[in-house]
């Protein structure tokens, strides 16, 4: 039994692995680059609280982990499809490093102000 994508008008079905987003791959793949893209603004200067950093990496760590999970459980996406589920990996794995340089940039030990 499947359950259909959460998505306004969309008739996706919700593979196994996305059951806790109620997505279809196509807009979880959406989600996870619009949340990336937000939380890439917010952490562009290095100043983000570590606990909101700690939330960013668990959120890039879990989704990157569903999608992949998601993607190999034997779905027959059309190639489109797996280009884009490359592409948000890319995303993902940008926006961690990303977040490791900007915390690179504010000196340990400096409380700022
Ligand atoms: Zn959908």
């Amino acid at each position: 039994m499947t359950t259909a994508c959460s998505e306004h008008g969309c008739k996706g079905q919700v593979p196994p692995a996305l059951e806790a987003a109620h997505l279809c791959i196509l807009h979880f793949t959406l989600q996870i680059e619009k949340a990336s893209a937000e939380m890439r603004r917010e952490t562009v200067y290095g100043k983000t609280p570590h606990a909101r950093q700690v939330e960013i990496i668990h959120y890039i760590a879990e989704h990157g982990e569903m999608l992949a999970r998601a993607s190999t459980s034997g779905l027959h996406l059309p190639d489109e499809m797996k280009a884009r589920i490359l592409n948000t990996f890319l995303t993902l794995i940008n926006l961690r490093e990303n977040l490791d340089r900007a915390a690179l940039r504010q000196p340990i030990g400096r409380t700022g102000g």
